[in-house]
């Protein structure tokens, strides 16, 4: 098996096809190494940021909560420069199918249509196997692609495959490996293979920077037109990057809008609207679970299958709320809780079962305070917190004092809305 690259190779063999590099401070060692595997490499993916140019930089190296950084190992710029983020195991390929990393490893292209995406069952993690790129695009099939920054995407690729004696067949995108994911979006793949296949087939920056495919190098001052768009599905599903923590685009307020139709208004007091939140969350889970979906199926996070039966209103709606299910307290069992626990040791609850709801009310509504509310037993705190809600209603003399009795009991149940009596 071929050794790893190191860093240190990684920057000399980019230098050496004549991509201009840009390091970041501690690149060589910020990885995830610590949390996985890394290695045996088998290949290079590319992907798009999704994103403008401001910000992408510190995001693509930091990363976020749900996805911490390093989140690829070069940033390409639209400029060409490829500025070094990370080094080792990184999050940018996430889960995808072993069909297509076998046919990676042997070189095969076309590889076979990927079925898997991060978490599905038959998913491999292809962090510890890919060199990432991410290159700074919207990926919306109207942000251009310059000729440099293609032109970078090449040699940066062709970079590894020098290095390893690796063919253009090594090189994959995001989407050939996750069924999820649909970048780099607007690139000519066949345009840019061979590309890679050319530069290989040469000396390293056998061409001066400034060519791309054609080698004229003359038009990098213009911005390639982006390819007329195949006309594109509305309803298509935009990837499961576009939901979940940070994310902020309007098809998260087309997944709102989706789910209220569907009975999800009780979840959103304000919206639905472009940035993600619980009630998003929420409402999705509530849909998958709807469907009899369970586990990551039902992680409030909506994949191709929710987003298809949302667009084109089919499945189970969400429920109505079922209200929760108020305990009922037995009036007789207070009573022998009241006349048993307050001599019994400490700790010691006859009827818990009862009298918790007793207690939680009696705290609820101002009665016993939080340390004693909890325990279940019916001792001589208990005792003169319910009194005292006795006397609060009314109650005097014998009627405030002695075993609770069926109207103070019920009249706590359903002040405090916690328990009814039987
Ligand atoms: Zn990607």
């Amino acid at each position: 098996m071929a050794k790893m690259m190191t860093a240190a190779q990684f920057l000399a063999a980019l230098k050496a096809e004549g991509v201009p590099v840009r390091e970041r401070k501690g690149w060589r060692t910020h990885n995830r190494n610590h949390k996985g595997k890394w290695g045996p490499l088998n290949g290079v993916m590319v992907h798009h940021t999704a994103s403008g140019t401001d910000g992408i930089e510190q995001y693509v190296s930091s990363g976020s909560t749900a996805l911490p950084g390093p989140l690829c190992h070069g940033l390409i710029e639209k400029s060409g420069t490829v500025v070094l983020v990370g080094w080792g195991r990184a999050n940018h390929a996430g889960g995808g199918d072993p069909d297509v990393l076998r046919a990676v490893q042997a070189e095969q292209w076309p590889v076979p249509k990927t079925n898997e995406h991060d978490g599905s069952n038959g998913s491999v993690d292809g962090n510890p196997h890919f060199v990432g790129y991410e290159c700074v695009n919207k990926g919306d099939g109207k942000d251009p692609w310059p000729a440099l920054q293609l032109e970078a995407i090449a040699r940066a690729c062709a970079a590894v495959c020098r290095h390893y004696g690796w063919t253009v067949d090594s090189v994959i995108r995001h989407l050939d490996w996750s069924d999820w994911k649909s970048d780099p979006r607007g690139v000519d793949w066949n345009r840019m293979r061979s590309r890679i296949a050319t530069i290989l087939k040469g000396k390293p920056n056998a061409t001066p920077f400034k060519s791309w495919a054609d080698g004229d190098g003359d038009d990098v001052e213009q911005p390639e037109q982006p390819k007329p768009e195949q006309p594109s599905d509305p309803d298509a599903f935009p990837g499961v990057s576009k939901f979940g923590a940070d994310a902020n685009n309007s098809y998260v307020t087309r997944l709102g809008q989706m789910l209220v139709k569907r009975g999800g208004s009780r979840f959103y007091s304000v919206g639905p609207g472009p940035r993600w939140g619980d009630a998003d969350r929420d409402a999705t889970k509530a849909f998958q679970r709807a469907q009899g979906w369970t586990g990551s199926d039902a992680d409030g996070i909506p994949g191709p299958s929710t987003w298809q039966l949302l667009v084109k209103g089919q499945g189970k709606s969400i429920p109505a709320a079922t209200p929760a299910q108020k305990p009922v307290v037995s009036l007789a069992n207070v009573i022998a809780a009241s006349r048993k626990d307050p001599s019994a040791a400490q700790g010691k609850a006859s009827h818990p079962a009862d009298v918790k709801p007793v207690e939680a009310a009696l705290l609820k509504l101002g009665f016993l305070s939080k340390s004693y509310a909890s325990d279940g037993a019916y001792g001589t705190t208990t005792v003169a917190a319910y009194n005292a809600f006795r006397r609060s209603i009314g109650l005097k003399g014998t009627d405030a004092s002695g075993d609770p009795g069926r109207q103070s009991l019920g009249t706590l149940g359903s002040r405090s809305g916690l328990f009814t009596v039987k």
